[in-house]
């Protein structure tokens, strides 16, 4: 939608959050604006002798609570407001589920799939040089995002440990498990969306068993998500990425689906199975119990927000639903578990990667997962009560919970100097 700008939606999500805890401005200016931008160059020589430069940012919207956090995008439609927005959601969604962390984000303007192994590797080490002065396990610590992964994470820690001159594990999570990975981070997300869904469908007085469920988006976080919500019982009857969406009523093999994924393109166009295809649009307004948005921002807008006809929203995306779809789908009685609860057991796995790493002491999956989900229930609960108690939409809740306790850290510290 021409006009969207995402930073933009914070800022109004944020007064909105604001004016109903009777903040005053000054209260909360500090959280309207990112502490630190930068913006880099950085130039690769492509396979065929030519050189290009690729444009990329680092934003550290808040450290407030702690070093800033966030994924690191590869996208060509990456920008300085998207990736502003992106830091944003990250204090905010650190501080819902208590995580000592801000909020940071980085990205880098290019179509990862048009690039070759050797090429990628070389964006990567060099634009991780250009932001190397402001990263690192106290200041600020990347993570896996669209178009990025744990080889990628890889590339990142061992680019910055070469600059050290010895290897510093904790500058970046979402590794590969042999170079400090944790286990259960790959999932962690998708695991976080179904723990979320669960909770959410518990409080409603409803039963997962059986619920249908559209999944816009396979990718790390979508196929976790399809491939748990599966587990437990309920029946996801329509999945998409960016080459097509697919749909069966009586539901999709999951498992083969993924399996699929796996191995060759990693796109959904095909996939032989029991399918008929339908548009993107389509998927996101199904008659469904459960949508999780799992791929980019402002997916459910203005334009189509009264058309859904899921009962259930679970945002597995950062920032799928604009502000105005979010007053649309409430007026509609649709229950939106916002972003920064729902998707934010990447996060929290990531702090369990960093903790590991700073001791050099690692956990095994079990305890990882528990940990996980004592976390996100807890943060479940904590914005299901607030939302009741103020008789306001979980994203209000959700921001109500953070900017408390973001509030609290201003106050408690003061402006320096
Ligand atoms: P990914 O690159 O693994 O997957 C993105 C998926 O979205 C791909 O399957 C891609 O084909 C699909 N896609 C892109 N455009 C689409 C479109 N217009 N319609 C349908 N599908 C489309 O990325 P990811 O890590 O799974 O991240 C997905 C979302 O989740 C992002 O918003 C990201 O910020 C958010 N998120 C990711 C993590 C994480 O740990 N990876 C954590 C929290 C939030």
């Amino acid at each position: 939608m021409s006009g969207y700008n995402p930073y933009d939606n914070v800022l109004k999500t944020i007064d909105k959050a604001a004016s109903i805890l009777g903040y005053a401005p000054s209260d909360y200016e500090t959280l309207k604006h990112p502490e630190r931008e930068l913006r880099v160059s950085v130039p690769v020589r492509m396979d065929d002798g030519s050189l290009q430069v690729f444009e990329g940012y680092r934003v550290q919207h808040s450290t407030l609570r702690g070093p800033a956090k966030g994924g690191i995008r590869f996208h060509h439609e990456v920008n300085d407001d998207e990736v502003r927005a992106l830091s944003a959601w990250m204090t905010f969604k650190c501080a819902v589920v208590g995580v000592p962390y801000g909020g940071g984000k980085g990205g880098v303007v290019v179509d990862p799939s048009k690039l070759s192994v050797n090429e990628k590797r070389q964006l990567t080490r060099r634009y991780t040089a250009m932001i190397a002065p402001i990263i690192g396990p106290e200041t600020d610590i990347p993570a896996p995002d669209v178009g990025t992964n744990a080889e990628v994470m890889g590339w990142i820690m061992d680019t910055y440990s070469m600059l050290k001159g010895h290897t510093v594990t904790g500058v970046v999570t979402g590794k590969p498990i042999t170079l400090g990975g944790a286990k259960g981070r790959r999932e962690a997300t998708g695991r976080g969306i179904m723990i979320t869904a669960v909770n959410a469908v518990k409080a409603l007085g409803k039963d997962m068993n059986g619920m249908t469920v559209a999944i816009q988006g396979m990718g790390n976080v979508g196929s976790v998500s399809a491939a748990l919500l599966t587990e437990q019982g309920a029946k996801v009857v329509a999945v998409s990425d960016v080459s097509c969406a697919i749909y069966n009523e009586d539901g999709l093999n999951i498992p083969e689906i993924i399996a699929y994924l796996n191995e060759g393109k990693n796109l959904l166009e095909g996939y032989q199975g029991n399918y008929k295809k339908i548009s993107n649009e389509d998927l996101l307004t199904l008659d469904v119990d459960i949508l999780v948005p799992a791929a980019l921002e402002n997916q459910i807008n203005a334009s189509n927000a009264d058309k859904v006809r899921a009962k259930i929203i679970v945002e597995g995306a950062n920032g799928p639903t604009t502000v105005e779809a979010d007053e649309i789908l409430d007026k509609n009685g649709v229950v939106v578990l916002p972003d920064i609860l729902a998707n934010a057991g990447g996060v929290v796995v990531s702090y369990f990667e960093w903790v590991q790493n700073l001791q050099s002491l690692y956990w095994d999956e079990s305890q990882v997962n528990d940990k996980l989900k004592s976390i996100m229930d807890a943060a479940f609960e904590s914005v299901w009560n607030i939302a009741k108690e103020k008789n306001v939409n979980l994203r209000s809740g959700a921001y109500l919970i953070a900017m408390q306790r973001l509030i609290e850290a201003v106050n408690l510290r003061g402006i320096w100097p």
